[in-house]
């Protein structure tokens, strides 16, 4: 199944991570850069549709700039960022040159994932480049992103990538050989993953122990992210980009990292959009008959089951439903905003129209912008 599914994915993200590809001390490691590029060029010859996301702006930053150590304040990351950035599509522009493939920068932010038709926008640009035969280098924007628009982590950029790619497959290219089974570090018969059927609460206390690289991500982070593509029916492998030869041997279905398989019944892109892409705005705690309605029986969620509206959100806002546990099993696009849902909470939609007024959705949130969280 592995095999197959690694043999037949077509159009693949690869996430390159900033330590195969620079260091502080040396700056951009050309050579690394250049056999990742022959790597690339090769699975492209097989066929394969390919979209990189790499790092490596800041740290070739810092060295260009000269800094002692990582910088702290934002507007000297944002500098070097911004040299590290064009740095580091030269060092593309020319390994992928000497194969005959032309590159193209894209940058992204939250933002511009957050807004549906800019979302979509980048989706018909990135097919556009992809049917002009062009390799697509997208990096975060890094220079004017601050904390608030920020996706934050490349892991998670790739994540957003592939499903706005529509991708076959994601593969995170780390220094590390994927995800095992205890400590390599620190037990020797710690064995490699090579498949995941299901990201449990049991394989996501295993990334504590699995992560041995510097970065802004980790293990958990592309756990995070191959949680999240899956959700979308598309697979993340994780490999170790250091070992010459290993991406092409395993897209052939040789042995070598672990992939987390996809399920099988995927949401919709919008419905993925709303769960994963949006940050929701507040939480709303639903009794257990608003509960079971959602989850078993279909429904929109009606004010007559909310109990609690926690956090400020105007109508359209993406929301959280928090059941009685207070655990959240459902996100959504909300009707009415968070104060008008204060008052109207509990009541029914006779008493809504008595005291409010006829309203222009008789649900707090419908159906077709709900989405039950699997787990
Ligand atoms: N966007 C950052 C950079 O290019 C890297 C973020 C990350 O590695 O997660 O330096």
């Amino acid at each position: 199944m592995r095999d197959k599914l690694l043999i037949q994915a077509k159009r693949i993200v690869i996430k390159i991570g900033s330590s195969l590809i620079a260091s502080r001390a040396e700056g951009l490691r050309p050579q690394q850069i250049e056999r990742l590029a022959d790597e690339i060029a090769a699975l492209r010859t097989d066929g394969r549709e390919i979209l990189m996301v790499s790092s490596g702006a800041i740290v070739s930053g810092i060295r260009k700039l000269q800094l002692k150590d990582y910088p702290k304040s934002l507007p000297v990351k944002q500098a070097a960022a911004a040299v590290g950035q064009s740095r580091l599509m030269w060092a593309y522009e020319k390994a992928f040159e000497r194969l005959n493939i032309q590159v193209a920068q894209i940058l992204l932010t939250h933002q511009d994932l957050a807004d549906r038709r800019r979302f979509l926008n980048a989706r018909h640009t990135l097919a556009a480049l992809i049917g002009f035969g062009i390799l697509p280098v997208i990096n975060e924007n890094d220079t004017v992103a601050v904390d608030e628009i920020r996706v934050g982590d490349n892991d998670t950029l790739a994540s957003e990538v592939a499903h706005l790619a529509d991708a076959d497959l994601l593969v995170i290219l780390s220094d590390v050989d994927g995800l095992y089974t205890e400590d390599p570090r620190k037990n020797q018969s710690a064995t490699l993953i090579p498949l995941i059927t299901e990201i449990t609460p049991d394989i996501e206390r295993l990334a504590g122990v699995s992560s041995t690289f510097e970065g802004t991500g980790g293990m958990a982070t592309k756990l995070r992210a191959a949680k999240k593509v899956g959700e979308y029916g598309i697979s993340t492998l994780i490999l170790n980009g250091e070992r010459a030869g290993l991406l092409p041997t395993v897209l052939g279905g040789g042995p070598g990292g672990s992939l987390f398989l996809a399920r099988e019944r995927r949401l919709n892109s919008r419905k993925h959009w709303i769960a994963f892409t949006l940050r929701s705005r507040g939480q709303i705690h639903l009794d257990q008959g608003a509960v079971d309605a959602l989850t078993n029986r279909g429904k929109s969620l009606l004010a007559s089951g909310v109990l609690r509206v926690m956090g400020s959100f105007e109508a359209g806002d993406p929301v959280s439903c928090v059941d009685t546990d207070g655990k959240e099993f459902a996100r959504g696009l909300v009707n009415v905003s968070s104060a008008l849902l204060r008052q109207m909470k509990g009541l029914k939609t006779a008493a809504i129209h008595e005291h409010f007024g006829p309203q222009e959705y008789e649900e707090v949130i419908h159906r077709d912008n709900l989405v039950i969280l699997s787990c």
